[in-house]
């Protein structure tokens, strides 16, 4: 009898663990095992300079330029030093997660002025550390930076469904939070932000979040696109998105293709050919004419692209 029970307490315990096991995490944002694309193929054709903190991988991208990657969370957040004669910019501060100042350090002694692409969490989060912040001039944007992100709503994005490496020894959960910024500088559509020798004009590209910029690099020839695009599941669904002012960015940067080749975007990849800027053009038009191939969960449609996916909601067709 006592056998028995033991054999019966082994079953349960097998039948519940076999069960969790099996459950099912996988839906269109997150798939199940996002982090088997790594290492991206990408990576293999670009010089690292190193691993910085066990969370910050640095590639030197040009002459004067580092992406600085963050391939353990799930966003895969990219942030970029640019250098120029009199100062540095950081474009973009990260998720947070690991001293991106103490990064930058490493890599440069001129003086850094952070600019933000935009105003979402894992672009912001590192800002406060620096003296001189510069963001695009939207009221909106402005009130979410200012309001900053409590300890508890930034919980989701360490949980072990983001994660697939340990975060940094010196970080510490439980009191990361995001704290209420003002910028030190506004700009607006057509300015230019000059670093010595090299500057950045500001093209203001709304739609994926009003204050949502790209930044023309004319000297080398790249466009800095935080959330714009970067090749991954394009996020036109959150209710920040804006799908018309999204549609009519990206024309108005495939007006100015002839002045840049590569796009440095803000998650997975540093260096992405200009040319698919078209391309994504053409799936909006596609996905708006009825057509495109998608998956579908829960009122949500994944559209499958060459290079990118576009995740929106069935109620915004
Ligand atoms: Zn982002």
């Amino acid at each position: 009898m006592k056998k028995f029970t033991c054999l019966f307490a082994l079953f349960v315990i097998l039948f519940f663990c076999t069960g969790e096991q099996e459950k099912d995490k996988s839906n269109l944002i997150q798939p199940e095992k996002w982090y088997s694309v790594h290492p991206r193929p990408i990576y293999s054709s670009l010089e690292k300079i190193g691993t910085f903190q066990s969370w910050f991988d640095v590639y030197k991208i040009t002459e004067d330029t580092y992406a600085i990657y963050e391939p353990n969370q799930f966003e895969e957040a990219i942030s970029y030093l640019a250098l120029g004669n009199d100062k540095a910019a950081l474009i973009d501060t990260g998720t947070g997660i690991g001293n991106i100042k103490a990064v930058t350090q490493e890599l440069t002694d001129l003086p850094v002025t952070v600019i933000l692409t935009h105003e979402h969490y894992d672009h912001v989060a590192g800002a406060y550390r620096f003296d001189e912040i510069i963001m695009y001039d939207n009221e909106q944007a402005l009130q979410v930076l200012k309001k900053g992100r409590n300890n508890t709503s930034l919980q989701q994005y360490i949980t072990e469904d983001y994660l697939w490496k340990p975060l940094p020894q010196d970080f510490d959960p439980t009191s990361w939070i995001i704290p209420s910024m003002e910028p030190t500088q506004l700009v607006k559509d057509g300015d230019l932000i000059d670093l010595g020798e090299r500057a950045f004009e500001v093209i203001y590209t709304p739609g994926h979040c009003p204050g949502q910029m790209c930044l023309l690099d004319q000297k080398n020839r790249i466009l800095f696109t935080g959330d714009h695009f970067f090749p991954g599941p394009l996020y036109a669904y959150p209710p920040d998105v804006n799908i018309e002012d999204y549609r009519a960015s990206n024309q108005k940067l495939v007006q100015r293709l002839d002045e840049f080749d590569h796009l440095c975007s803000g998650h997975n990849s540093p260096w992405v050919k200009s040319d698919v800027l078209p391309r994504v053009s053409d799936a909006f038009d596609a996905i708006f004419s009825g057509e495109g191939e998608y998956s579908q969960d829960n009122g949500l449609r994944r559209y499958h692209f060459d290079g990118f996916d576009i995740l929106i909601r069935e109620d915004m067709l």
